[in-house]
């Protein structure tokens, strides 16, 4: 599964970290990055993160105020 965020349009907060703390992650620039394997993506890079995080990747995609959490499976 891929994931990634527009940072043109994360406006920070951090609904996405509540929803699933294993892919997503509020820097110290107050916007969220997505995570792989341990690693923080840079700014609008995709992570490749394991299928039976879905479900709440899929609800933080959902919550996100400003639309911008993308996901391919
Ligand atoms: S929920 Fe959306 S707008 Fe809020 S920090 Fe996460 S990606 Fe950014």
């Amino acid at each position: 599964m891929r994931v990634w965020i527009d940072h043109d349009e994360c406006a920070g907060v951090g609904v996405c970290v509540d929803a699933c703390p294993e892919v997503f992650i509020l820097a110290s620039d107050g916007l969220a990055y997505v995570i792989q394997g341990g690693q923080i993506m840079g700014r609008n890079e995709v992570a490749v993160v394991d299928d039976s995080l879905g479900d709440s990747i899929m609800d933080a995609a959902e919550d996100c105020p400003q639309d911008c959490i993308y996901v391919e499976a």
